[in-house]
């Protein structure tokens, strides 16, 4: 039986990992800061502990004989977290020990087969100033210049991984995601991102009510449901490409849009009142070349059947918080 460590696995996309790796047969071992807030883990064993610690990342590495390493753990949000400057030090700080303790103690530990969750924030702002964006290619990464200090970061670790693949052997596997949805994310709080604010406004507002969109709402993005997330993620891993490679839609939606859509599945109108907010980049796709010629796969799930999804989830959680 393979054996597999979840770094993040209280989090969204580490949550949903661990399902399908219990799954398709393996043994798991959970670690995150805090539980999950949304579902009972299915690991065998799940170690709340903070992999800023060295210690930790040590303790949770040395027991048992992995085969795989998947690091999804980082201090992260929407707009609402990334965009602002408030948390820059925090960001970069946070996500950047976890990832330098990590990959050191896999290397010591002789985890060959790692996988990295970088993200589509890496990419330079200045190619992402038209909402019209055609995709992004793997290759504009650079000369990079991303729009945050959280894709600072991202970039950073990026190339520690594949530094420790060059020097140490290590099997690493790096995807970018465009914006991952779904039902057991973050839908409140601060730290929630486009698609499920939006779906927590529409279920909240009054029939003929209003809810608020930062900025006016041009701006676009892609957003692919957490179950191709997972799919992409497990054929990089059993592919012989370490990426980095896009997993993301291409389907691009404004954030108007994305908001006329949910209130198609609400059956609700609500008009949309533009305030000031932190926005990002003005269009941001994914281009899926790579994806499919080193992979013979890319996502294809309509955007209309994971949001659907996704809105059944957050509804029902309004509706028990209310
Ligand atoms: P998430 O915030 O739900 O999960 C991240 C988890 O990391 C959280 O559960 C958090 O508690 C944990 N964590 C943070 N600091 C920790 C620490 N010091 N010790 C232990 N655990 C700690 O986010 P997610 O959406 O599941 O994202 C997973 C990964 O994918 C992240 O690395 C993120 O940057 C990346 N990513 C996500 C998206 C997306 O759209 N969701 C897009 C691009 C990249």
């Amino acid at each position: 039986m393979k054996k597999a460590l979840v770094c993040g696995a209280g989090g969204f996309i580490g949550g949903h990992l661990v399902k399908r790796l219990k799954a398709e047969g393996y043994w798991v071992r959970g670690v995150d800061i805090k539980s999950h807030e949304y579902c009972q883990t299915v690991a065998d064993d799940f170690i709340v502990g903070d992999l800023r610690e060295q210690s930790v990342c040590r303790r949770i590495t040395s027991d048992v004989k992995f085969d795989e390493l998947y690091q999804l753990a980082a201090d992260m949000g929407g707009a609402g977290y990334i965009f602002t400057g408030e948390h820059d030090a925090c960001v970069m700080h946070n996500s950047a020990t976890i990832n330098l303790n990590l990959v050191e103690e896999a290397k010591n530990t002789g985890i060959k087969k790692v996988f990295y969750s970088s993200s589509a924030c890496i990419y330079p702002e200045g190619i992402q100033m038209d909402p019209d964006n055609s995709g992004l290619p793997e290759a504009s990464a650079y000369p990079a210049c991303p729009d945050s200090e959280y894709g600072w970061e991202k970039l950073f670790s990026e190339r520690l991984y594949l530094s420790y693949a060059r020097n140490y052997g290590m099997d690493v596997h790096i995807a970018r995601f465009h914006n991952i949805f779904g039902p057991e994310g973050t839908w409140d709080g601060g730290k929630e991102k486009a698609p499920a604010a939006i779906c927590r406004k529409v279920a909240a507002a009054a029939p003929g009510g209003e809810i608020e969109i930062w900025g006016d709402g041009l701006q676009t993005r892609t957003f692919l449901y957490i179950d191709e997330c997972l799919e992409g993620i497990r054929r990089l891993m059993e592919s012989g490409f370490s990426g980095p490679v896009n997993i993301g839609s291409d389907e691009l939606v404004s954030i108007n849009d994305l908001a006329r859509r949910v209130m198609g599945i609400a059956n609700k109108s609500v008009s949309l009142k533009h305030i000031k907010g932190p926005l990002g980049v003005r269009g941001r796709s994914s281009d899926n070349t790579l994806i499919q010629k080193k992979l013979g796969w890319r996502p294809s799930w309509p955007l209309a059947k994971g949001l659907e999804l996704t809105y059944r989830w957050i509804e029902a959680q309004v509706r028990n918080k209310g």
